[in-house]
């Protein structure tokens, strides 16, 4: 299997749709490709971060009971008045339809609760701290929030993974960042740059492109956004 081939398989993959063969053909690629292999767990990190860390609302344990039951009795207490005369096997008859209705209205999927409330937005930190494969990476961030569109995602730029959010700066295939980073922070994404970093590294506060926020300290922030603001850690 060759690495385009790979990439076009990867999602089906991870979503065990492939068929055998296939399956076992990409496993035996990504045991030989490098390239691949890194793509492969970069996925199956956002996914598990994504659907992992989601605070998804299940109805409670008594509530379809309870619905049930009330529904039931709801249900017997209208019984229309042209049905009063009807003698008893009628009436049993209309008792047995409602209870059937009331039934299957609350064993319809997905629970109410479910459909009432709109999802919680999931908050996401992208710790950066190598400019190896900032290229893909921020293709998995297009496709997270192509999938997710309520994710919050910062970005934070430490270290050597500051290099992206300098002015000028290119990609190993030669294109610039900063469209990039562009098209990113107008789908809702941060993206915030050690000031210790810069200073560290005698890099000009100037030479920051626009998109990118300074904070004092990329590590500090990172944690601020965990503990104060309920955001999950990714590497990337
Ligand atoms: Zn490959």
């Amino acid at each position: 299997m060759l690495c385009v081939e790979t990439n076009r398989l990867l999602h089906g993959y991870l979503d065990g749709e492939l068929d055998l063969a296939s399956a076992l053909a990409l496993e035996d690629h990504l045991r030989e490709c490098a390239a691949c292999r890194e793509r492969f767990t970069g996925q199956q990190a956002l996914r598990s971060a994504v659907t992992g860390k989601a605070r998804y609302h299940a109805a409670p344990a008594g509530l379809r009971q309870a619905l049930r039951t009330r529904l039931a009795a709801e249900g017997r207490t209208r019984i229309p008045a042209w049905l009063q005369p009807w003698p008893a096997t009628a009436m049993a008859a209309a008792a047995l339809l409602i209870a059937v209705t009331a039934w299957v209205t609350v064993h319809q999927p997905p629970a109410p609760t479910q459909v009432a409330q709109a999802p919680a937005e999931r908050k996401l930190v992208y710790h950066v701290n190598s400019s190896d494969d900032v290229a893909t990476a921020f293709r998995n961030l297009s496709n997270l929030l192509d999938a997710a569109p309520r994710t919050r995602v910062v970005v934070v730029a430490h270290n050597s993974g500051v290099d992206f959010l300098i002015s000028g700066a290119r990609d190993k295939a030669g294109d610039p960042y900063q469209p990039a980073v562009a098209q990113l922070k107008s789908r809702g994404v941060d993206f915030r740059i050690c000031g210790n970093t810069l200073g560290r590294r005698n890099i000009q506060a100037d030479r920051v492109i626009p998109e990118a926020v300074l904070v004092p300290s990329g590590i500090v922030e990172i944690a601020r956004l965990q503990a104060e603001e309920g955001y999950s850690y990714i590497k990337l």
